[in-house]
């Protein structure tokens, strides 16, 4: 199985060895951060951003951390056979020996990391890629949803409501404002011009969100960083998510009401195309 050596704490060892206290407080408040990197062949997809962002994260809780990552997860994949894995990251403030709300600085923090397989979505072409339907539903997190934590029981919560309403994602909307969806940015297509909601301590920073504005820059393709209402949802050509391990995903319908023709829309074909170049150029070093 490819899932089966993980890092703990300076060591790689079988799942079924590696052991955290109780008296972890990953495991008790959720005081913690992480990431989920994809690797298609063994090759980091986006590795840089995702390592930035976690410093973002680790910042924010004051969990200071020395490590060389890609030393790591380098390593923790090629023993996983080296294949198309998603890699997931999570490091605590550590173990403080008994349960008491305020930490000490002097912590030693918990890292772990793991692999999962991952279909290689590159490989099939736009025609793998099936669209999804989405709910609407509150927003009914924090205001630091700019950090990347593990306290995520409001994103757990929409993510099953969709699923019981045979929906792929649910989108959230705070004071009229869509945010983004339980586990993914949002894009709206209207008129050829690309929206997303805009940076903030509302959404989560996505690395595919700014793969997409970056890549959208270069091919000429408008866009905007601003707010969008459920009304903005409904009028759309074309609504995607992104998130790392699925790139862009067309939406073909918002609370059972079709988007546009209900089609794969012809912004996202291009999208997909240029997602396609970007990863070509990276497991090839092509320019
Ligand atoms: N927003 C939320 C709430 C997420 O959980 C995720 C990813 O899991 C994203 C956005 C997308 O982030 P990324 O593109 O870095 O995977």
């Amino acid at each position: 199985m490819s899932s089966d050596i993980v890092y703990l704490d300076g060591a790689f060892v079988p799942a079924q060895d590696a052991k955290v206290s109780v008296f972890d407080r990953g495991f008790l408040f959720g005081d913690s951060v992480y990431e989920v990197i994809p690797f298609y062949r063994g090759v980091a997809f986006g590795l840089e951003p995702h390592l930035k962002r976690l410093e973002h994260s680790l910042a924010a809780l004051r969990i200071p951390l020395s490590i060389d990552w890609p030393a790591v997860l380098n390593e923790l994949v090629t023993r996983n056979g080296g294949g198309n894995l998603s890699v997931y990251l999570q490091v605590t403030r550590g173990d403080a020996g008994r349960r008491t709300p305020v930490y000490d600085a002097s912590m030693q923090p918990t890292v772990f990391a793991c692999c999962n397989p991952i279909r290689n979505i590159y490989a099939d072409g736009p025609d793998g890629v099936a669209g999804i339907a989405v709910i609407v539903t509150a927003d009914l997190r924090w205001h630091r949803c700019d950090i990347k934590a593990n306290g995520l029981l409001p994103n757990i919560l929409v993510l099953q409501q969709a699923r019981e309403a045979g929906a792929a994602e649910a989108l959230m909307i705070r004071d009229g404002i869509l945010t983004e969806g339980g586990s993914s940015n949002l894009f709206i297509v209207r008129s050829g011009v690309l929206y997303t909601p805009k940076l903030g301590s509302e959404i989560l920073g996505g690395t595919t969100r700014e793969l997409v504005l970056e890549l959208a820059r270069g091919a000429g393709i408008p866009y905007q960083e601003t707010d969008l209402s459920y009304e903005n949802l409904l009028e759309a050509d074309e609504v995607w998510i992104s998130s790392s391990t699925r790139a862009v995903v067309p939406v073909l319908s918002v609370d059972g009401k079709t988007v546009g023709d209900g089609e794969k829309g012809p912004l996202w074909r291009r999208m997909f195309e240029l997602f396609s170049q970007f990863h070509h150029r990276l497991m090839t070093g092509e320019e």
